[in-house]
């Protein structure tokens, strides 16, 4: 297997519902998203995926994000805008554009802070 990590980030607004602790108020971080892409088989130009496609999927995720206020983003007016659902939410969007016969997003990592991270994987 090849795997395929790229690393972006983006700074937003949150504020988690339900929640008993400092994240129930309203404040932001810069998340660093790492997103990895796996697949047995190269292209024939010795390549998994290009990385230039791989950014451009990512990037077009990513600024749906960036500089908002999460919690008024349709996709996380019902559900938390916690780290594992950003890795969620952005796993999913990317997969819808990027998985085919030969390679799949494997794995989404949300950093929000230096020392901690949410991942979200298939099986
Ligand atoms: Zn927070």
């Amino acid at each position: 297997m090849y795997e395929l990590k790229i690393i972006t980030q983006f700074g937003a607004a949150h504020q988690l519902r339900n929640y008993h602790g400092k994240c129930e108020f309203l404040h932001g971080h810069n998340w660093k998203i790492e997103v990895f892409v796996k697949g047995e088989k190269l292209d024939e130009c010795g390549m998994l995926v290009d990385f230039k496609i791989l950014k451009d999927h990512t990037n077009e995720i990513i600024e749906r994000l960036d500089h908002k206020f999460l919690n008024e983003i349709e996709c996380f007016t019902e559900i938390n805008p916690s780290s594992e659902n950003i890795a969620k939410f952005i796993f999913d969007e990317i997969s819808k554009g990027i998985n085919d016969n030969r390679i799949r997003v494997s794995r989404v990592t949300a950093w929000e802070s230096d020392n901690a991270c949410a991942t979200y994987t298939v099986g």
